[in-house]
């Protein structure tokens, strides 16, 4: 089994939704074993055009398939949500990034892995840090140490995981 850290991001719609949405189309891949989602965090958007703030989570995840196979499902995921995606960088109804498998470090045309900026980003590390503390970050160190030197402002704690249990999906 490798352990697999996702982020999930929304600014576009019924924000909230479309990471609930998310997580559980994560349980019901019979591949995968969704271990922990984190609370759910507003922030603001770093780069690209003026756009609304984004609810971000991180789930982690244990499979066996193969990264290609993962980015496949997590893609999925993404355009079964109606992804809209005309300007780069722009705004999104769901955003399925894969933060790290393991220990692995890749660089293929379509996946690289660790996600090139996941290290320095404060809306990925502060929840990730939450859920996986003691997950090593290749080529980087233990997400909490990096969680704890990474800026938090512009980072609000909104919902807590509970919004992730089965029974407060359906709402
Ligand atoms: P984005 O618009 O930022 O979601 O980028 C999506 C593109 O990034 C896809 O075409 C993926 O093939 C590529 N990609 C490269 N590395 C990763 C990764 N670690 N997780 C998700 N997508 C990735």
């Amino acid at each position: 089994m490798t352990r697999v850290a996702i982020a999930l991001g929304s600014n576009l719609g019924d924000r909230l939704g479309h990471l609930q949405e998310a997580v559980k189309q994560l349980r019901n891949n019979p591949l995968l074993e969704v271990v922990a989602v984190s609370a759910v965090y507003e922030t603001e958007p770093v780069g690209g055009p003026d756009q609304d703030e984004f609810f971000n989570a991180v789930a982690i995840v244990n499979t066996q398939v193969s990264p290609e196979e993962l980015l496949d499902a997590m893609q999925e995921i993404e355009n079964a949500q109606g992804r809209t995606r005309e300007i780069h960088w722009g705004p999104r109804t769901l955003d399925v990034d894969i933060l790290a498998m393991g220990s692995l470090v890749m660089n293929s045309e379509r996946l690289e892995l660790p996600h090139p900026r996941a290290h320095e980003r404060g809306f990925v590390l502060i929840p990730w840090a939450q859920v996986d503390p003691s997950f090593e970050l290749p080529l980087h160190g233990r997400v909490a140490d990096l969680a704890v030197r990474v800026r938090d402002s512009g980072i609000e704690r909104i919902f807590e995981a509970d919004v992730f249990d089965e029974r407060n999906q359906d709402r």
